[in-house]
């Protein structure tokens, strides 16, 4: 590993400051994916800002949201009270992440900035656009097992693997932000990049800017919402598949629904082509698959993944199959 230097901030303005006094320097949240990547020498920065000090806080404001400070460990958010009664698919995702280690040192903004799995990202002898610009894709022709399968490029078909992320896209939560040219907030299906030709820029904060919180806004129909990951083991694995749904029905019509996907693309896939297709239809299995198949009709396998495109179409009409009975009852 690299020597680096390490400096603890206070709050977000000396953050911002102490970032800003080295082109190559990191935010440093729980640790939990930035430090193994030193390790690698995936990641070599010169210094890093310890953020842990930010807000840990989870309140509800005026307005009804849910505003999560930046530091907040993931294990707290999953606790949280108010998480598990109004969020139940947010508690389920992160329940479902990482282990109880992991999730007890991992922080909420740091989650939104985990880097791929992807096994060749790893592999300083393999080809990766991502970790170096213009060198090639090992995982197109290779083993891609756990790949994407929508709105992949030819220079990277990886995956976002955050849990948690999946659920806050269904959530249709903000992200608040804080940098040299001040504070603003990024919808959270706006914040992570497809690849493109840019596999590398991951996100669209900018240099330097620092996540100081998430929003959850108001909603109150997402008590009735699951998140079900589909993985090759029962604990500690990484999304082939997962579903964040919520569903609100009336009369047997569907008044509200959200879908978002992981395992499957660069970022959490909203999947906006099947609530748009599904709203104000009849909350049954036909219009489910439907709808799945119209959201996955783009979807593209490279070889090894090819059998996640139908995972993902069961596994959306099985998550909301379960959510019209919930809804029912
Ligand atoms: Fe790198 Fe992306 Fe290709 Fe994986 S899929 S080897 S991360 S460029």
């Amino acid at each position: 590993m690299k020597n680096f230097t390490y400096q603890r901030a206070e709050n977000a303005e000396s953050a911002i400051g102490l970032i800003g006094q080295n082109t190559n320097s990191k935010f440093l949240g729980g640790g939990t994916n930035l430090v193994d990547l030193m390790r690698e020498n995936i990641e070599q920065p010169d210094a890093l800002v310890d953020v842990s000090m930010l807000s840990k806080d989870i309140t509800e404001t005026e307005s009804g949201s849910l505003l999560i400070g930046a530091a907040a460990k993931n294990t707290a958010v999953a606790n949280n009270e108010i998480v598990r009664e109004k969020f139940p698919v947010l508690a389920q995702a992160i329940l479902f992440g990482a282990s109880g280690q992991i999730r007890n040192m991992a922080t909420v903004g740091g989650n939104l900035l985990q880097r791929t799995r992807c096994y060749y990202f790893y592999d300083e002898t393999a080809k990766c656009n991502k970790r170096q610009k213009n060198s090639g894709c090992d995982a197109v022709g290779g083993f891609n097992r756990i790949h994407a399968i929508l709105g992949a490029s030819e220079s990277c078909i990886a995956t976002h693997p955050s849990d948690m992320c999946v659920a806050l896209a269904a959530l249709d939560a903000k992200i608040h932000v804080e940098g040299a040219s001040g504070k603003r907030e990024i919808a959270f299906n706006d914040f992570h990049n497809l690849p493109e030709d840019t596999p590398h820029i991951e996100t669209e904060l900018k240099d330097g800017e620092l996540i100081t919180a998430i929003e959850i806004p108001r909603n109150d129909f997402a008590v009735n919402s699951i998140y079900r990951k589909v993985r090759d083991r029962a604990s500690y694995a990484f999304a082939l598949v997962s579903v964040a749904a919520i569903l609100e029905t009336e009369n047997d019509s569907i008044k509200n629904v959200r879908i978002a996907l992981g395992g499957v693309a660069h970022k959490p896939w909203r999947a906006v082509a099947a609530e748009n297709f599904l709203n104000g239809k009849s909350a049954s299995e036909e219009n489910f698959r439907a709808a799945a198949q119209i959201e996955l009709k783009d979807a593209k396998g490279f070889g090894h993944n090819d059998f996640k495109i139908e995972l993902a179409k069961r596994t959306i009409v099985s998550v909301l199959k379960e959510l019209t009975e919930n809804d029912l009852n």
